[in-house]
């Protein structure tokens, strides 16, 4: 019998971070030494105080559905988070939370996008935008990013396709190449969205994973009514299996989500969201000790690169650096997979602009990182590169 699969999710790719990293982790667990480059996720044991609380949540009987849109004292407790490090004003209702920040931003595309609709994408880019809004039948567009400028928006390119579109997906801190923007280079990107009435999707999971200071994208009062923010617990806390995240937009907006998430995964789990509480008023120490971690690995990493003269644009935050080389991505990621376990992720996975280069995530300690970058400089030699 003929099988019909729908041509939607058969016009998808599968994750290519996820399906490397899994890789990674099985080649590790059958005993090989593997360094491993590619898990986008932290290394550092999740809070303590965390999972204390998750064990008391499930006895105090937090073991039953949430309400839809989250707990209220969650919602209220990332408003003030939100007061206290950027100074703006959120009210409970503009939070969702989410099944992780994917969910969120899954419901954002879907409560915006109609079949046909032009979504703009800076790319190189995370893997799972464009896969996204295909499923919601939207049609991809992607942005350059100048390489030479530290792979920002071309805004001129930027300029020209903003014309006709609905939304605008930006990533920064970003994912896989540690960009980042300062206010004036944002409201540059805001004007233009509000001249031509884009959304924003704003995916701010690395916000405290930066090496300079965050500027959030609810910073700008008038495009707060076509924007989402998305963040997230997996980076911030170290929670990535958790799956915890959420988004801040104006009620509207918000309420649309809402309906996606009551219809397909309810909710978040409710003892999750009750120590996520436990998170945001207990761990500041934490987050700041993981940033001081990884900026001493950054700063080694980019010190290593250079003295074997492999050119990479210094990130600006989070714990991936995208180095480039003279040779096809998928290719080298290979050979240093199967000959010197060395597992990273192939520019090209990211799209446009990520062509030969390899995405080293630096979440392993410095001497893994040296280890790694041995047999990178190793298989180059032997590569006569
Ligand atoms: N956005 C970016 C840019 C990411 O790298 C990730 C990584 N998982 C996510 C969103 C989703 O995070 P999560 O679903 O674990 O909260
Ligand atoms: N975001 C991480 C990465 O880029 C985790 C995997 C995923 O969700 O794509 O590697």
């Amino acid at each position: 019998m003929k099988i019909l699969l729908s041509k939607r999710v058969l016009n998808i790719p599968k994750s290519s971070t996820l399906q490397i990293t899994a890789k990674a982790k099985e080649l590790k667990r059958m005993g090989f030494d593997v360094i491993n480059f590619a898990a986008g996720e932290p290394d550092f044991k999740t809070p303590k105080e965390v999972i204390n609380e998750i064990n008391r949540a499930i006895e105090e009987g937090y073991i039953y559905y949430a309400p839809s849109k989250g707990y209220k004292e969650l919602r209220e407790e990332i408003c003030k988070k939100y007061k206290e490090l950027y100074n703006v004003d959120i009210n409970p209702e503009e939070v969702i939370i989410t099944p992780g920040a994917k969910q969120a931003i899954f419901e954002a595309i879907s409560s915006i996008i109609n079949p046909g609709d032009k979504v703009l994408i800076p790319s190189p880019c995370w893997v799972s935008y464009e896969p996204m809004v295909k499923l919601c039948d939207g049609r991809v567009e992607f942005v350059r990013t100048i390489e030479e400028e530290g792979f920002k928006i071309d805004i001129e390119d930027l300029r020209k396709k903003a014309n006709g579109a609905k939304l605008l997906i930006i990533n920064y801190p970003n994912n896989p190449t540690g960009s980042s923007y300062g206010y004036d280079e944002l409201k540059e990107i805001v004007d233009i969205c509000l001249e031509n009435n884009l959304y924003i999707l704003s995916d701010e999971i690395y916000d405290r994973i930066t090496f300079e200071k965050h500027v959030t994208m609810l910073s700008f009062k008038d495009i707060r009514d076509r924007l989402i923010v998305v963040n997230g617990f997996s980076k911030t806390y170290s929670m990535t299996g958790f799956r915890l995240g959420y988004a801040i937009a104006n009620e509207k907006i918000i309420d649309e989500m809402s309906k996606v998430q009551e219809h397909t995964v309810s909710c978040a789990t409710s003892f999750i969201q009750i120590a996520a509480i436990t998170a945001l008023r207990k761990c500041e120490y934490f987050v700041r000790m993981m940033n001081y971690e990884y900026k001493r690995r950054m700063d080694y990493i980019s010190r290593r690169l250079s003295e074997i003269g492999i050119s990479f644009v210094k990130p600006k935050g989070t714990f991936y650096i995208f180095p480039k080389f003279n040779y096809n991505g998928f290719k080298l990621a290979n050979i240093l997979i199967e000959k010197y376990h060395v597992a990273t992720i192939p520019g090209e996975a990211f799209g446009i602009g990520g062509e030969n280069h390899l995405r080293l995530s630096i979440t392993l300690p410095i001497e893994k990182i040296e280890e790694g970058i041995q047999r990178i400089e190793k298989c180059l030699k032997e590569m006569n590169y």
